[in-house]
């Protein structure tokens, strides 16, 4: 009887595995997207359209506690799947079952639900977890910034690690729900607009509620916790605007700061009428204690600033390169970090255009600058800004040189088609993922021009390209604002 058992559970056995295997077995995702330079970035097998970032934090031990509830649909049989993430978890589950998990290199945590999950399938992910952020490191570095009133989770391209997990690649963007309760007192800021005013919990903690409405790459998330001082208006078009000053800057430091951040609004309508409509629902600006934050991100609704770019007073292109960031990198994302010039080169021109703007110097009188004074072998020359390499992904080359690259474009098809070409790339890609390629062959598709020779020898070339009409200049003197954006630049490059 036994044994007859034994060969009729082999049959059924045999019987089972045939019909998986022609149903294709549920297989495990990956643990990267692929990407170029950061293939282990990311994980495949599901797409995230939600996550719910729920947290308490205490500034005085750097304790983080949260429960993390991921929405996301799987786009493969999954049979198991990774996050991205360096704190402690305690449980995880899928579909409300308890999954099993275990850590896999210095980012990774491998989810195993109960069960397989279909390809199409919803999922809802809940990981609680607890941990001292400062204390982790992965890749090398620790991207979590603790600060002597607080913490701030500001990095690119690595930062989710340390306070969420995420599928952390800029071509899996969710909306977002942030939420974290710190000791009454002390402000917590974060993208997007305020669903509720905080609230007051018990034990002496007040929680923060924050909601970003439009696709968000999960770099550009952030959390800024500390002793800060408030302003908040509308635009004219009816947007909040919030901003947040470090109670630890200097009078004089504050006062550079604010005069600069306070134009975020006015700024931001200048760029709409050069870039097209502003994508996202909220404005403003936070700006870190001094000696924290090395430089400034892009924020989506909301960039960061380190206090040093108001070391030399005010600072409007600091300003004006991190929201035309709103546009070039927040919306339109990258879809490989390959094309990082796509966001940075934008930027550093939106810095250009304000200029001329301003009367403090044309682009023109920038490129010619620029171009007169780089030496030659300097790293903006030998390296191309179509693959700049992880070494150079914020490098001159990408910064300046996609800069000047947008300034050839425009001499080479007029003002009108440049200027729809960038409404054109902005509207087209709003809130997706693009790559040079697409850039370049919409350029040409805009103009109706063979712009070949001109993207080789400007975005794939590691040389200098030889430009005719400033061969006969020497040593052009350095427009008025250049001594802002360079030092604007100085510091963005030290990322
Ligand atoms: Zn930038």
């Amino acid at each position: 009887m036994r044994r007859l058992l034994v060969a009729l559970a082999a049959t059924a056995l045999t019987l089972a595995g045939t019909a998986v295997a022609a149903q294709a077995a549920p297989a495990p995702g990956g643990p990267g997207v692929g990407d170029s330079y950061f293939p282990d970035y990311g994980n495949s097998g599901y797409d995230v359209s939600h996550y719910d970032i729920r947290l308490r934090y205490t500034p005085a031990t750097d304790r983080l506690t949260g429960t993390t509830t991921i929405l996301a649909t799987a786009t493969q049989d999954l049979s198991r799947f990774n996050l991205d993430f360096v704190l402690d978890v305690s449980s995880v589950l899928v579909n409300n079952r308890p999954a099993t998990f275990a850590r896999q290199g210095d980012h990774e945590l491998v989810v195993t639900p109960a069960r397989p999950v279909s390809d199409d399938g919803a999922m809802t992910i809940v990981v609680q977890y607890s941990g001292v952020p400062s204390s982790k490191v992965a890749a090398n570095f620790t991207a979590w910034i603790r600060t002597p009133d607080g913490a701030m989770a500001i990095g690119e391209p690595e930062i989710a690690w340390w306070w969420y997990p995420s599928n952390d690649h800029p071509t899996d963007k969710a909306t977002f729900d942030v939420s974290v309760s710190v000791p009454t007192g002390v402000e917590a800021v974060s993208n997007g607009v305020m669903p509720r005013p905080p609230v007051r919990e018990t034990l002496g903690y007040t929680r923060w509620s924050w909601r970003s409405l439009k696709p968000q790459a999960t770099y550009l998330t952030f959390m800024t916790i500390g002793q800060y001082d408030v302003t908040t208006d509308t635009t004219a078009s009816g947007q909040p605007v919030y901003n947040a000053y470090s109670q630890l800057l200097s009078q004089e430091l504050r006062e550079a700061a604010q005069s600069s951040v306070e134009r975020t609004a006015e700024i931001t309508d200048w760029e709409t009428t050069v870039f097209g409509p502003y994508p996202f629902e909220a404005r403003g600006g936070v700006v870190a204690p001094p000696g924290t934050l090395c430089c400034a991100l892009e924020n989506q609704t909301r960039p960061n600033y380190a206090s040093s770019f108001f070391t030399r007073g005010a600072n409007t292109s600091v300003i004006v390169h991190e929201n035309a960031h709103q546009w070039f990198g927040d919306s339109v994302s990258v879809a490989d970090w390959r094309h990082i010039w796509l966001n940075e080169g934008f930027a550093s021109y939106a810095e250009w255009l304000w200029s001329e703007r301003n009367g403090e110097g044309t682009a023109q009188e920038i490129f010619d600058y620029l171009y007169a004074t780089y030496p030659a072998g300097a790293s903006i020359w030998t390296t191309a800004p179509a693959d700049p390499g992880v070494a150079e992904l914020f490098g001159d080359a990408v910064y300046d040189r996609g800069a000047m690259t947008l300034h050839q474009l425009r001499l080479a098809v007029g003002d009108d088609d440049f200027f729809a070409i960038l409404r054109t790339w902005a509207a087209e890609h709003r809130y997706g993922n693009a790559t040079t390629e697409q850039f370049t062959a919409l350029a040409e598709k805009i103009s109706g021009q063979d712009l070949d020779a001109l993207f080789q020898a400007w975005l794939y070339t590691p040389a200098k390209p030889v430009v005719a009409t400033t061969l006969a200049r020497t040593a052009p003197a350095a427009p008025k604002s250049w001594a802002r954006i360079s030092h604007t630049h100085d510091l963005l490059h030290r990322r």
